[in-house]
């Protein structure tokens, strides 16, 4: 597709000079040493390979947010966002093994962390050394989240853990993971359960990759079991039955950075059916872009690009000045996922069967885009909170 991104155009007038200086070579970064790997890693049916991990740590693509007196680059949710949009043009997956390891990963210990857990951590987490996995999600447990299955018993001095989380991004290459687990199961709700940092080589701690997966095909989604594993009080992220404001809080962030990754696909879509209108040829030998019902889809996607990252960006601006409510992170999530997943098939309709192979690169994100309608807080459940601080006299009748 040798025409400029059409995301580009918009993304010049909303971001200042420097701003938009870091995404261009965030964006070349990803067509130099992405674009070009991730058909041939899909079709070996491999993960993101650790060299190209270590690049992306050496490029400093997992420091962005973090502050630079723990050797962070020092950047906001901006330079997250804008990591998620360039990254994912080609890939979805290539863009959550960094995304989720800052935005999931790092981000609660920069919230919620203490200064000793802080200095430990940080730093290598900042360089690509570490990762954390994010803990929430069980077998039993995904909307219902804040209800955890895995239990911290008192012991002693210490804990001791047991159950399982699944769905784990980047459990693959993990040194960490933040356990949410119940701690209080007489506690009111949201105000029961604890968060963990422990270990993935602690005694006790096992996981596997999970199988079967057909989206996001080159992260690392993982379940880790716990075998009554100890921890001590160190170990503890924030406070003692607040973990689920540690969960709650981070997800904030985490669905500007999942709505990232949905715009991403939809500037990627926008620019190939751009392409594919004007080349391919049908009817007397001239191209398909002079139908008008190929023409619409043109339209609402540029639309959709123009809207969405206008709104986006916007939010993340309030979230970079801690004025985002929570509900503004699921609304745009559930409407920007929603509305570019349902585009995608349109996209995919109007490019014919070419649209069906993998070279082509929408079959890609249009099943990429299934996690960001279910990811982060499924769109469904999460319209439920939407409801409810829409509807606040019968919130407690709301499912
Ligand atoms: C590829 C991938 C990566 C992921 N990475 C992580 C990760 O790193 N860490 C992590 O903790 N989790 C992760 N998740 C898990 C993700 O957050 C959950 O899938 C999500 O929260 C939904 O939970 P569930 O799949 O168990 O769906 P369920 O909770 O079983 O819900 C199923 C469906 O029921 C409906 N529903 C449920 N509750 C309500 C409600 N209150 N109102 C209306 N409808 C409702 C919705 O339609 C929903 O989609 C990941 C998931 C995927 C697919």
């Amino acid at each position: 597709m040798p025409m400029p991104r059409r995301i580009d155009h918009y993304l010049k007038d909303l971001l200042d000079e420097e701003r938009f200086a870091f995404y261009s070579q965030v964006a070349e970064f990803a067509e130099e040493k992405i674009a070009p790997r991730v058909l041939a890693l899909e079709r070996a049916h491999e993960l993101v390979p650790q060299d190209l991990i270590k690049e992306m740590g050496e490029f400093g693509l997992f420091g962005l947010p973090i502050a630079t007196e723990y050797d962070g680059q020092g950047g906001g949710q901006l330079e997250l966002v804008l990591m998620g949009l360039a990254l994912s043009y080609w890939s979805q997956s290539m863009a959550i093994t960094p995304g989720a390891a800052t935005s999931l990963g790092s981000k609660p210990l920069m919230l919620f962390g203490n200064e000793a857990q802080k200095r430990e951590h940080l730093p290598d987490l900042a360089k690509g050394k570490r990762m954390f996995v994010f803990g929430l999600s069980e077998p039993g447990r995904g909307s219902d989240a804040a209800n955890p299955e895995v239990v911290a018993v008192r012991d002693g001095s210490g804990w001791v853990l047991r159950g399982e989380k699944c769905w784990s991004t980047n459990a693959r290459w993990a040194s960490h993971v933040v356990v949410h687990a119940m701690t209080d199961p007489s506690g009111r709700r949201g105000h029961r359960s604890t968060c963990f940092i422990v270990p993935m080589n602690a005694p006790g701690v096992s996981y596997n990759e999970m199988g079967g997966k057909v989206v996001w095909r080159l992260s690392s989604t993982g379940s880790i079991a716990f075998d009554s594993v100890r921890v001590d009080d160190a170990a503890i992220l924030g406070a003692v039955n607040d973990g689920f404001k540690v969960m709650a809080t981070t997800l904030n962030g985490g669905r500007l950075f999942v709505a990232a990754l949905a715009v991403g696909s939809a500037a990627f879509a926008l620019d190939r059916v751009r392409a594919y209108a004007q080349e391919r040829q049908q009817f007397d030998d001239k191209p398909i872009g002079r139908f008008q019902r190929v023409q619409d889809v043109v339209v609402d996607l540029d639309i959709a690009v123009e809207q969405s990252i206008t709104w986006l960006l916007h939010l993340v601006g309030l979230y970079d000045q801690n004025r985002l409510e929570r509900e503004q992170a699921a609304k745009v999530k559930i409407a920007i996922s929603q509305r570019v997943s349902e585009l995608m098939l349109d996209a995919m309709e109007v490019c014919g069967g070419v649209a069906c192979l993998d070279e082509f690169g929408l079959m890609r994100h249009h099943e990429d885009l299934f996690v960001t309608r279910v990811g982060e807080g499924s769109n469904r459940a999460l319209r439920t909170q939407v409801a409810q601080s829409l509807l606040p006299d019968i919130r407690t009748l709301l499912h």
